[in-house]
């Protein structure tokens, strides 16, 4: 049987091992893509259902857009352009024919939309625009890793168009707030920070970049969704105005945001252990699976009662004869189901079975009557226990740094590092060279430090009050 290379052995392997055994995806036969299997997609499915309902709740309309984007319209847009050119997978050839302007497969959809925007928008009536989609992206990658980076993923993109410049800021940060972090934090169980992304590193075309951004288990930082505040870089390029109220014609202020199957790599890599994988149960496909041992018609019948009890929770009974009860707990933890319910005659006796619980590894006796709410309270300790359990990791190895050799140190040895710094792009291209890692995001909530400091790389006076956080990153 193969078995799960350790943390501490080959982080990397590990993380292949762990959706491997637990079934969830592969890789394809074009490298870079990525075949989602069912278990795998049902974490999808489920990120989908509430990152949509929390989206619909706040107003948000889903829409679809076409794949293809003329290659011209990212022309428009010159940072735009260049920040994705490297990435663009471009199609020259349509039913036998040369094209006569070659087609982009999406990267992202802001060009694509806008034009769209262009003729939807007349009056300051129309405003705000907002709309989201599901939909698949291609950024041609280099070095792919499953779930994490790959050529073609899932997600979503919401855009929106707004009258005024404030009013756009606001919405993208009420996004990330609202529903990006709170969705990760209470489903997920991942904790995040929320910031700004430096100049360097916010998105090809955006004013503003804004983001979360969490802590895996190798003290590396990966960015779990992004909000661009677009101002009207992309209105002006698509001519997306609008008639205010005052009689002038004006230009849309936007914003766009998206999350994708990024998000499994992150919640795989956060809680997972060598055993395999560990999922949140607001979040598994599979909440609880019950076990008998020996069975026979009357644990069989426990069993039944058993699982109307759990009524609203999702149940798995593995009733194959093929496997003996171990083969089937090792099988059901590489698969992180977060609770295991154990019956055998023994049990039944008793009028008990055996709860184990997937975070800890803790096992304890519960009575069959109270098996429905002990069984609730313990999804709630678990998806509690694993955002706590990560929270301190991440606040452990968090640093700060007042001279070049402490954030050097800190950036090798793993974690958040915050520093002061000057914020320019070649300084951070600098420091990327010396100990590959760049700034992650300036914290939202962060001590504000009376200056004047200096830039922890090249020396320059530095105005911002906050340090900038650091790390290496997926
Ligand atoms: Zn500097």
């Amino acid at each position: 049987m193969k078995t799960i290379t350790g943390r501490e052995e080959n982080y990397s392997q590990w993380y292949l091992d762990v959706i491997a055994e637990a079934d969830l995806a592969e890789h394809s036969v074009v490298r870079g893509c990525m075949v989602i299997k069912p278990y795998g997609y049902a974490i999808w499915e489920k990120i989908v259902s509430i990152v949509d309902s929390m989206l619909k709740e706040m107003g948000v309309k889903n829409a679809y857009f076409p794949m293809f984007i003329p290659q011209s319209f990212l022309e428009r847009e010159k940072k735009h352009v260049k920040g994705f050119s490297p990435e663009l997978a471009v199609v020259t050839h349509g039913g036998g024919n040369k094209l006569s302007e070659p087609l982009v497969v999406r990267p992202t959809s802001e060009t694509i939309i806008y034009d769209s925007f262009s003729k939807w928008i007349n009056s300051y009536r129309d405003l705000p625009l907002i709309i989201n989609q599901w939909a698949n992206v291609v950024r041609w990658e280099m070095r792919p890793r499953l779930f994490l980076r790959t050529t073609e993923f899932l997600w979503q993109e919401g855009h929106t168009a707004h009258a005024s410049l404030q009013e756009a800021d606001q919405y993208s940060l009420k996004i990330l707030n609202e529903v990006y972090k709170k969705f990760v934090e209470e489903y997920l169980s991942m904790p995040v920070y929320t910031g700004q992304k430096s100049e360097g590193e916010k998105f090809a075309g955006a004013l503003r970049t804004y983001c979360i951004e969490a802590l895996m288990q190798d003290g590396r930082s990966l960015q779990a969704g992004t909000s661009h505040n677009l101002s009207d870089n992309f209105s002006k390029s698509f001519n997306v105005a609008f008639l205010d109220e005052d009689g002038l014609r004006k230009n849309v202020f936007q914003t766009s945001w998206g999350v994708s199957t990024r998000l499994i790599g992150g919640l795989i890599m956060i809680h997972s252990d060598d055993k395999g994988l560990v999922l949140p149960p607001k979040i598994a496909p599979i909440q609880v699976v019950i076990i008998p041992i020996r069975p026979n018609q009357a644990i069989l019948d426990a069993i039944k009662l058993i699982k109307s009890d759990l009524n609203g929770l999702s149940v798995e009974v593995d009733l194959r004869d093929n496997l003996n009860p171990g083969e089937k707990y090792y099988e059901w933890e590489k698969k992180g189901v977060p609770l295991r319910i154990e019956i055998g005659p023994k049990d039944l006796e008793n009028n008990k079975v055996v709860m184990v619980r997937r975070d800890t590894g803790i096992k304890s006796d519960c009575a069959i009557g109270n098996i429905g709410q002990i069984a609730q309270e313990m999804m709630e300790s678990i998806q509690k226990n694993l955002f706590l359990r990560a929270e301190e990791k991440r606040n452990l190895s968090n640093k700060n740094a007042s001279s070049w050799s402490e954030f050097e140190h800190g950036i090798k040895t793993g974690g958040y590092v915050f520093a002061h710094w000057c914020g320019e792009e070649d300084c951070e291209a600098d420091i990327k060279k010396k100990v590959k890692a760049v700034s992650r995001f300036l914290p939202f909530e962060a001590e504000e430090e009376v200056g004047p400091h200096t830039c922890i790389n090249c020396g320059k006076e530095v105005k911002e009050v906050k340090r900038w956080a650091f790390a290496r990153a997926y």
